[in-house]
């Protein structure tokens, strides 16, 4: 599994992986990064820091 992101190279985090496979695709192999990932949704960071927080609430296991 490549470890950065596809964009842009930088270093992901677990939770911007995570991310990436809740917005995107459960099943990928390759991720963006935050920041990279709100642009190609066209919401904000925070939307997704927000939606990281939502999820962790919930319990999801793909967020820390
Ligand atoms: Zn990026």
């Amino acid at each position: 599994m490549r470890s950065g992101c596809e964009e842009c190279g930088k270093a992901l985090t677990f939770n911007e992986i995570g991310a990436y496979k809740k917005f995107v695709n459960r099943g990928s192999t390759s991720f963006l990064c935050r920041t990279c990932l709100a642009a190609k949704l066209d919401v904000s960071v925070e939307e997704i820091d927000r939606k990281i927080e939502q999820f962790k609430a919930q319990g999801c296991t793909l967020f820390v």
